[in-house]
């Protein structure tokens, strides 16, 4: 079949499997319809996997992982399993560092109807990217940071070759939100370059990308600024671009902003791969249950979509991606079937079968 792809699947652990399964279902029935095939291959790994055989991420999970056309990840670790060292099991991270996935990439959008715990006026809503770089900062040296006695140290590392391509990205991604007349066009490059060298270098780098595209808003915002404006005026933001660690930790007040990390989506992109994933862990404490939400999953194979439709412009992928937001869009703003972490009583199941009748 033209236009079929390959989608490595890695199901995670604790609430992984419960929320990518109806995910699957949606893509099988969508890609039937719409004319393009999506072929899913399983990809054991993750910290079950570790504590059934001693393996964390097995070879031929990698290898399915590199020759797919995308990959979609469910999410992964447990806190009571992990390695002699005390850290634990994130095959999503080593993934990012083989893959060189530079840019995290986080929407943080809240439609009228969506929980909020800002008290937002009428008709007013937020809309904004944050990107993450995930394969260096202060993450560069992780699982080998040095500690003695008295003393700890990890190495914040910020390169040219990552960079330069990150903020490409980042512009060519407010480039293509203004196009579409989503907004206006605004970069906002988030550091500590008043602080730290690193920070004054990876601030020059995003100074010269800016300089190629006269027609984009470039600003700077220092992070501890960042968090209180993203409390108190998000709206302003359009794009936003930064280091691993800044980004982690905005990514989850964004999520904050977004009434939680249930509706709050993710993609990992690198030159030639892409993973998609919630940006929430596997909730080992409502595991087993039915309870969890999907939509940040079914947001994330949202986002695969468009960026498969994109890179090998297929039309209908496209149309998909934005078929299956406005399908989770609508279940939101009716209000009427929502799991406990937006304030309802649903089952993941009930919350699964709303989006399919929303999408019909
Ligand atoms: P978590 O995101 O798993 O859970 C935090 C809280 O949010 C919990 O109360 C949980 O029940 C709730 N929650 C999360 N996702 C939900 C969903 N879809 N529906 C309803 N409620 C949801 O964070 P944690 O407890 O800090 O971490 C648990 C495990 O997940 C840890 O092992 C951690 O390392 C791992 N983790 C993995 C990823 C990833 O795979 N990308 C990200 C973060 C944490």
């Amino acid at each position: 079949m033209q236009n079929s792809f390959e989608i490595a699947v890695f199901q995670g652990d604790g609430i992984g499997p419960e929320i990518m399964s109806p995910t699957l279902e949606i893509l099988r029935d969508m890609a039937a319809a719409g004319g393009y095939g999506l072929n899913f291959v399983d990809a054991p790994a993750g910290a079950a996997h570790y504590a059934q055989t001693g393996e964390s991420f097995p070879a031929a999970s990698m290898d399915a992982a590199r020759s797919a056309d995308a990959i979609l990840l469910s999410a992964m670790g447990l806190p009571d399993v992990r390695y002699p060292d005390g850290t634990e099991i994130s095959p999503q991270i080593d993934l990012r560092k083989a893959l060189t996935l530079f840019a995290g990439v986080r929407p943080v959008t809240v439609r009228p109807g969506q929980p909020t715990p800002l008290a937002l006026a009428g008709g007013q809503s937020i809309d904004f990217v944050l990107i993450r770089e995930s394969t260096e900062g202060l993450f560069y040296t992780q699982g080998c940071g040095e500690v003695e006695a008295d003393e700890a140290r990890e190495t914040l590392r910020i390169t040219r070759a990552i960079s330069e391509p990150l903020f490409r990205f980042a512009f060519d991604l407010a480039k293509a939100r203004q196009t579409s007349g989503r907004s206006p066009g605004k970069v906002t490059c988030v550091d500590k370059a008043n602080v730290f060298r690193a920070f004054a270098f990876f601030r020059e780098m995003f100074d010269a990308e800016a300089a190629r595209h006269p027609e984009i808003e470039a600003t700077h915002a220092y992070v501890d600024a960042t968090a209180l404006w993203m409390v108190e005026k998000p709206w302003e933001f359009d794009v936003m671009v930064t280091e691993n660690m800044f980004g982690d930790i905005l990514s989850d007040l964004g999520a904050g902003l977004m009434g939680g990390l249930g509706l709050a989506p993710s993609a990992d992109i690198g030159h030639d791969h892409a993973v998609f994933q919630p940006c929430h862990g596997s909730a080992p404490d409502i595991a087993g249950k039915g309870v969890a939400n999907p939509m940040a999953m079914i947001l994330s194979a949202a986002m695969m979509l468009d960026w498969l439709g994109d890179k090998h412009d297929v039309a209908q992928m496209k149309a998909d991606g934005n078929r299956l937001r406005a399908a989770v869009d609508a279940v939101v703003a009716k209000g009427q079937t929502l799991t406990r972490d937006l304030g309802g009583t649903a089952s993941t199941a009930e919350v699964a079968a709303s989006i399919r009748a929303a999408l019909a």
